[in-house]
């Protein structure tokens, strides 16, 4: 859908919204100018709420506006669009945070194995599935995350390039297999094809991170909870190092038992997440990055 923004001179621009990940029906234009709406996870919005009146992370967050019925009477929460300060934006990348992406609950819980998981999974992989699963033409949703963990960089690096696109006055460019991009070195090419070779994007993007790094380890309200499934949007366009780093997909953060150190391994019970540890390895991938 096409979306609106305020321009400095009080005139609007429209720009088209580009969404790297998730189910397209979850998202609607926002009511005014500047907005998203996002199908309403209670969770999420309690999250966002907090998030955006927290005095070190609300920075990094989109603005939370509330919750919006419409007329169908589906719920939504309001949030920032980031899009709206790129309408030019020509890179755009979800990283999912952290060397696990379901949570702990998700486990003890016993799901029902799903069809569509065994598909995509046979996409990928035809020899991905165990004999009873190709019997049943159904997989766990836990294992298929998990799964999908090993084949990323999610288990090796604590982090794994979610979706990608760079946008070019023709359209789109640069298509990547992204399911299967596992080890560093490739993880590197991929994060220096979204660079374009721009030093001033490297460095933007790295003092962003930094300063995140920095505000998330003495925050409160990270130490306090598991972060799963959460990622982080990086935006750019052609002007010379205006980026941005954002994180957002709050639908999957629990309180946790106790204080996480967001680098511990995961131990079953522990609920550490590695949140950090991606963040670390990300900023560590852009820190080795070689320009010509
Ligand atoms: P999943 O859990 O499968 O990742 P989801 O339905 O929870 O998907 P998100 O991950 O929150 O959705 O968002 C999906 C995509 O939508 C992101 O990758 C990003 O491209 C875009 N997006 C999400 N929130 C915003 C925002 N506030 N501004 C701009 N773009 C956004
Ligand atoms: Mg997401
Ligand atoms: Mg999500």
């Amino acid at each position: 859908f096409v979306q609106r923004a305020e321009t400095p001179d009080g005139g609007q621009e429209l720009y088209p919204w580009v969404q790297l990940s998730g189910h397209r029906e979850n998202f609607r234009p926002g009511l005014r100018p500047g907005t998203v709406l996002k199908l309403l996870c209670p969770c999420e919005a309690d999250c966002l709420r907090q998030l955006t009146a927290d005095p070190l992370l609300g920075e990094f967050v989109p603005r939370y506006f509330g919750t919006v019925r419409l007329e169908d009477g589906t719920e939504f929460l309001e949030m920032q669009d980031l899009l709206a300060e790129f309408p030019g934006c020509t890179g755009l990348m979800d990283c999912k945070m952290g060397s696990r992406t379901y949570l702990e609950s998700e486990l003890d819980s016993d799901p029902k194995p799903r069809r569509d998981l065994y598909n995509k999974m046979v996409e990928v992989d035809a020899d991905a599935p165990t004999a009873d699963e190709a019997a049943a033409q159904a997989v766990a949703k836990p294992r298929y995350m998990m799964w999908r963990e090993q084949l990323s960089s999610t288990a090796t690096l604590a982090f794994r390039i979610d979706g990608l696109q760079r946008l070019m006055a023709s359209g789109r460019t640069h298509p990547v297999d992204l399911k299967r991009l596992r080890s560093r070195p490739e993880v590197s090419d991929t994060l220096a094809g979204f660079l374009e070779g721009r030093l001033d994007l490297r460095d933007a993007y790295l003092a962003r991170l930094r300063k995140l790094r920095a505000a998330l380890a003495p925050s409160e309200f990270f130490a306090l909870r598991e972060f799963i499934g959460s990622s982080l949007l990086f935006v750019h366009d052609q002007s010379p190092g205006h980026a941005c780093v954002w994180m957002i997909d709050f639908g999957k953060i629990r309180l946790a038992p106790g204080r996480l150190s967001h680098t511990a391994d995961w131990l079953h019970g522990n609920h550490e997440d590695g949140y950090l540890t991606g963040l670390d390895n990300l900023i560590g991938l852009f820190e080795d990055m070689q320009f010509p």
